[in-house]
């Protein structure tokens, strides 16, 4: 008979068992991460001795065998590791991981702080997790060395024994938690499984996981599959992997049925020391979550979901995974905010994703082009949000044209030098805008096409970064390049006369001669008061009324229209009454061809429209 040893686990007088299971009751799925990655440290332990040659190679798999008992109520994790000997079991469980746990809990338990705890329960406590679980542990480990097999046993009542152990024992250390009565739910396979591909589907050993008495029946063994990738995408090489497995790697891991737009491996070493893959997701209506996913890794033991801190808020819609072995484990939110390492992370992210634009731009235009109505959303609001990031991708902003076709801003704004420097004309509903779209197209200014509402503040910002250009848009005012240059003559008469059928003593009236004759009048709207408009809008909803910039329109008057030189002449021959209706309905077409009417413009614009038909 061996001697046996107890020993108790209390420090000081007080029991950590009772504070590890308080101790972030919602983060007990972590127990099975620890103990898994322990078995792998130490088959990697195993393998470093092995490769300096300090132990004779074999051709031995390695490989972490995980075992659910209902009927004696454990899961079992056990490893072919290094194991331990009796003085390592004592200095590292008794000792060393025990003040490791009591240093970690007594650290966190007075901090009341969620914020923390949503990380920090990410973040383990070591080999005494297993006790959130269970009432009773056991360690079965044969060292590598010729040291005998010892077994240990503790029980959350806080005392525990240890003794040698004469039986066979191969080398390596086997975990039994007996789960305790109020924890069952964990002896339960599917629920194993899913803690299992949470955390340990990319570890770098095989992992196998089997439930007893769940074998198949008729004998027949069912082919042993680990449960594990053991080398993922983001550990080998970018050379090395083909779109196929990028796109099956993001499908898989982030549960989406489609392609990712694009993606950027990054495999960084000195100073920084990471790698991951991060990927744009396809995101094709407004429903769907634009919440992204950053899936945090150290040495491929997953640690934590959507760390913000590592992405910068302007491109959460990311997702991806990160493997970052300099971040250390017991990690607080507030570290991962003041840390200069993470800020570093964050930064050359952010490098790395203009970067990818740039590249995707400038050598795979036709994808790009592709993909940019998918992306500018994101790509505008980060330029908006960080003029650094504008700065490395301004050359690779596109614009969409009217007829669905692609420029960058650079080549628009060098094709306008002579028709319209530095001016960007853009509409924002192609429908409601066309007549002054066509006025433009047809003196080959090119339009632009915006539709979404952060384009409007996206404009604003372009306009700050980009030293004296202007964004108008094709309502707001009548570009030179549209007219002829003739000189106008005045016409108070003219101009009286609209006042009147518009209502509008105030209303600006303007003749111009237009280069194209079909249009007798147009109406433009300033576009500084225009955004004005749209900002109250955006904040005030729909409460704010149509025509609300009224002040800021001026009438332009066409005098290369005929209508208009028919007007000006029944004027003259004092043909009032025709002279008036004829401008009331020019005055209400160029107003519908601009916004909506107000309710009353409506009314009298039926009343004016009735009343012609009935003179036809
Ligand atoms: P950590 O893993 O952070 O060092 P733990 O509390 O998880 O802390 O474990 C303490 C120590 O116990 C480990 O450093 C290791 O030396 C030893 N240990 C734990 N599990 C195993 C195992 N499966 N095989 C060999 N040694 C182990």
């Amino acid at each position: 008979m061996s001697e046996m040893k107890k020993g108790s686990i209390s420090v000081e007088t007080q029991n950590i068992f009772p504070i590890i299971k308080r101790w972030l009751y919602s983060e007990k799925d972590i127990f099975l991460r620890e103990i898994v990655s322990n078995a792998t440290d130490a088959i990697t332990k195993m393998k470093r001795l092995s490769s300096l040659g300090q132990i004779p190679a074999t051709d031995e798999a390695y490989r972490i065998d995980i075992t659910l008992d209902k009927a004696e109520k454990t899961i079992t994790v056990s490893d072919n590791g290094i194991g331990m000997s009796e003085e390592e079991l004592t200095k590292y469980i008794c000792q060393i991981a025990l003040s490791g746990a009591v240093d970690f809990v007594q650290k966190y338990e007075d901090k009341n702080d969620t914020a923390a705890g949503g990380i920090i329960g990410h973040f383990g406590l070591g080999f005494y997790s297993a006790f959130m679980v269970s009432e009773t542990v056991e360690i079965l480990t044969k060292s590598y060395t010729d040291a005998p097999a010892v077994h240990w046993i503790c029980s959350d009542a806080d005392e525990y024994q240890i003794e040698l152990d004469e039986r066979e024992a191969g080398r390596g250390t086997t975990i039994v938690m007996h789960i305790a009565s109020d924890e069952e739910e964990y002896l339960n396979a599917f629920k194993l499984q899913a803690i299992l591909d949470k955390y340990c589907s990319f570890m770098p050993v095989e992992i196998f996981f089997k439930e007893i008495g769940e074998e198949k029946a008729d004998g027949e063994v069912a082919e042993e599959k680990p449960i594990n990738d053991t080398t993922p995408l983001w550990q080998k090489n970018a050379s090395e992997c083909s779109p196929e497995e990028y796109n099956a790697f993001y499908k898989k891991v982030f549960a989406d049925y489609k392609d990712p737009l694009f993606y950027i491996h990054i495999n960084a070493d000195y100073p920084l020391n990471f790698k991951g893959i991060l990927f744009f997701p396809n995101i094709t209506n407004d429903f769907e979550s634009l919440e992204g996913q950053v899936k945090l890794y150290y040495n491929q033991v997953f640690v934590a979901d959507n760390i913000k801190e590592v992405i910068p808020e302007y491109m959460l819609m990311l997702k991806g995974v990160l493997d970052c072995p300099e971040l250390p484990l017991n990690v607080s939110r507030s570290y991962l905010q003041t840390n200069s390492y993470v800020s570093k992370l964050s930064a050359h992210i952010v490098k790395k994703v203009a970067d990818k634009l740039n590249a995707l731009c400038n050598t795979d235009r036709e994808n790009y082009e592709k993909i940019w109505e998918g992306i500018k959303v994101f790509v505008e609001y980060a330029c908006i949000r960080d003029r650094k990031f504008y700065e490395r991708v301004k050359d690779s902003l596109l614009l969409k044209l009217t007829d669905g076709s692609h420029v960058t801003f650079k080549n628009y704004l060098e094709e306008a030098k002579e028709k319209h420097e530095n001016t960007v004309y853009y509409t924002s509903d192609k429908a409601l805008q066309a007549r002054y779209i066509s006025l433009f197209e047809e003196e080959g200014i090119r339009v632009a096409s915006f539709e979404k509402a952060v384009e409007t503040q996206f404009l604003s910002a372009l306009e700050q970064n980009m030293e004296n250009v202007k964004f108008v848009r094709v309502d707001a005012d009548v570009a030179s390049a549209l007219k002829t240059g003739e000189t106008t003559e005045e016409n108070e008469e003219l101009v009286a006369l609209f006042r009147k059928v518009s209502g509008n003593e105030k209303l600006q009236v303007k003749l111009e001669a237009l280069k194209s004759a079909k249009t007798p009048a147009i109406l433009n709207l300033d576009e500084n008061a225009r955004r004005f408009e749209d900002m109250m809008r955006m904040y005030n909803n729909a409460e704010v009324p149509v025509g609300l910039a009224k002040e800021g329109e001026t009438l332009v008057l066409n005098t290369a229209s005929t209508l208009i030189t028919k007007l000006a002449e029944d004027l003259k021959a004092k043909n009032n009454e025709r002279a008036e209706k004829l401008a009331a309905h020019i005055y209400r077409l160029s107003v519908i061809s601009q916004r909506r009417l107000t309710a009353e413009e409506m009314q009298d614009f039926l009343d004016e429209s009735f009343s012609l038909l009935e003179e036809i």
